[in-house]
């Protein structure tokens, strides 16, 4: 295998609310912790995972609406966070047309991928692309420009239905416009240990997906919740509480399978 200069993850789940946003803000602030240069785009017009890093809407000039329109270069739309090495795209309410600007243009599903491809794009050790609730042409951009998805997986009844979903739109994407598409993991979240069914379908997702899923369980944490309203990641806003210490745990488990992974 080809190790790559950088590693493109994109986290998808159809489902809203699911931990998606959380996990992009939390596992990328662990990763820069330790050393990483990350990169979060956000491809989601509620730009969630912008106001949780404060970067309010007056300060969003350029965004990933620029990005994907190819109008502005990577180092251009980039901005700083108050984490240092993670920096971020932020998303605008722009992105909601997008899909109607795009949708005659025979590229529609690359562009992402364009915009990721400059050598600019090499200045960063990970790239987390943080997607919208529903398999749109920006989900199919973020798939379609990614090494490998990751899949934030709430601990509750519909969790498997919705990821087998999900799974057969991997297979897919991979069939037409990304045919070396990885999962990197499944990570179960808002793990509430006192719910007998939140631990059935850690049972049942562990059977089904084996060694995909990762060991550290994110646990239901109400400090994780409060800290967008401060425009921090958990991890900023209080890095002792079992929410910040699981995502620390996440990011050595990723990076220790991409250890992995490139010395096979
Ligand atoms: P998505 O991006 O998939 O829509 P979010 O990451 O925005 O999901 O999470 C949905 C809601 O659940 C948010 O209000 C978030 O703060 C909250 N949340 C996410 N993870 C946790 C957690 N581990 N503990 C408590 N609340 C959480
Ligand atoms: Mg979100």
């Amino acid at each position: 295998m080809v190790a790559e200069r950088n590693r493109i993850i994109t986290i998808a789940n159809q489902k809203g609310g699911v931990g998606k946003t959380t996990t992009a803000i939390n596992l990328a602030t662990a990763l820069a912790a330790i050393g990483e240069r990350v990169l979060i785009v956000d491809l989601d017009p509620q730009g969630n995972a912008s106001t949780g890093l404060g970067i309010d809407r007056k300060h969003r000039r350029l965004s990933s609406y620029d990005l994907l329109l190819g109008d502005n270069s990577i180092l251009e739309v980039a901005q700083e966070t108050a984490v240092p090495n993670l920096f971020i795209v932020p998303s605008t309410m722009d992105l909601l047309g997008v899909e109607m600007e795009i949708s005659q243009q025979s590229d529609r599903v690359f562009k992402l991928k364009k915009a990721l491809a400059s050598e600019d794009a090499f200045r960063f050790s990970y790239i987390l692309v943080d997607c919208p609730p529903s398999f749109n042409l920006l989900t199919m951009n973020a798939m379609a420009a990614a090494h490998s998805v990751l899949v934030p997986l709430q601990c509750e009844f519909f969790a498997l239905e919705g990821l087998s979903q999900l799974l057969e739109t991997v297979d897919q994407v991979r069939k037409t416009v990304n045919p070396h598409l990885d999962i990197q993991g499944i990570v179960l979240t808002m793990f509430d240990s006192r719910n007998n069914l939140a631990q059935q379908v850690v049972t049942d997702v562990r059977t089904h997906l084996g060694e995909k899923v990762y060991h550290t369980l994110i646990p239901r944490n109400v400090r994780v919740s409060e800290a967008p309203s401060y425009g921090k990641p958990a991890i900023l806003y209080d890095l002792k509480c079992a929410g910040s210490q699981a995502y620390l745990q996440l990011a050595s488990e990723v990076i220790q399978r991409e250890r992995q992974r490139l010395a096979a």
